[in-house]
């Protein structure tokens, strides 16, 4: 019998471990599986973390991701990668200069600064690193409302306001800006997503909102299954929407595992 050969897209994360597996990149492979790309992964920071909150947290070497990142470039083929917890200036600058040193695709940056229990991802003074050296790389940029507030320095209360914003964020370079929960209607029933994209149009695209607190890794899960999608050559406009959906059915479809904020559901 001859081997039967089955090429999947190659795809690269660049962010921290969860040790308990819902977020970061445990959550991004997770994710790239589901969607039928092959995950492969550069380690930035590692965590002791369960679904209670971050115990601990080391930084990797600059050597030690410079290795990685070209064990990576001198073997496979990545067409699209993601970022994700950076930690600090020094960390968000190597990353950034090794996205420059080689070609892996479109770049999603999710630029996490807070996990939802509170623990710090990104020190403050790395946000302008951020905004200098990453965003002018990044072919889609991912903040929730309070990174996105960070990100231009200023309150931002009403629709009009997340769309100025968006306009801003994408005048520091990047093609395509996701402001996640942009805005809550008035019944709070709903929160929707803002997208502006590179040619001008935009969207907002709302979901029932779910009260749950299992949504440990859901912007993980979101900017890796854009990376996914990207990595097939499917369009911005169609990979937000399939994107979007993912997360939502992930997030409906709830496990138990854990006695804190719990993980998505990878098989939904
Ligand atoms: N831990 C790591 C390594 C992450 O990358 C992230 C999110 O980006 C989190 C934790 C935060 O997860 P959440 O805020 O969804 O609980």
């Amino acid at each position: 019998m001859t081997e039967q050969i089955n090429s999947f897209p190659q795809v690269l994360t660049l962010a921290g471990t969860d040790s308990g597996g819902g977020a970061g990149i445990m959550a991004d492979l997770k994710t790239m599986q589901a969607r039928h790309v092959f995950g492969t992964a550069v380690v930035v920071a590692v965590t002791a973390q369960n679904t209670l909150g971050v115990q601990d947290s080391l930084m990797i070497p600059q050597e030690m991701i410079d290795a990685q990142c070209a064990s990576l470039a001198d073997d496979f083929n990545i067409k699209a990668c993601k970022t994700g917890m950076l930690g600090d200036a020094k960390h968000v600058h190597y990353i950034a200069k090794n996205l420059q040193k080689y070609d892996f695709g479109p770049l999603v940056v999710d630029p996490v600064m807070v996990a939802k229990g509170g623990a710090t991802l990104l020190t403050d003074d790395a946000i302008q690193t951020v905004i200098d050296e990453l965003l002018p790389l990044a072919t889609v940029v991912t903040p929730n409302l309070v990174e996105a507030k960070r990100i231009v320095g200023h309150e931002i209360k009403t629709a009009d306001e997340v769309k100025a914003a968006a306009k801003e964020i994408q005048q520091l370079g990047v093609k395509n800006v996701i402001i996640k929960g942009g805005h809550m209607t008035a019944s709070k029933q709903e929160s929707a997503d803002y997208f502006l994209f590179a040619d001008q149009t935009d969207l907002w695209l709302s979901a029932p909102r779910i009260n749950t607190n299992r949504t440990h890794g859901t912007g993980d899960t979101l900017s890796s299954c854009l990376a996914a999608e990207l990595a097939k050559g499917i369009d911005m406009k169609q990979a937000v929407r399939t994107a979007k959906a993912y997360v939502q059915a992930a997030i409906e479809n709830t496990i138990q595992v854990g006695h804190g904020h719990g993980p998505l559901n990878h098989w939904a």
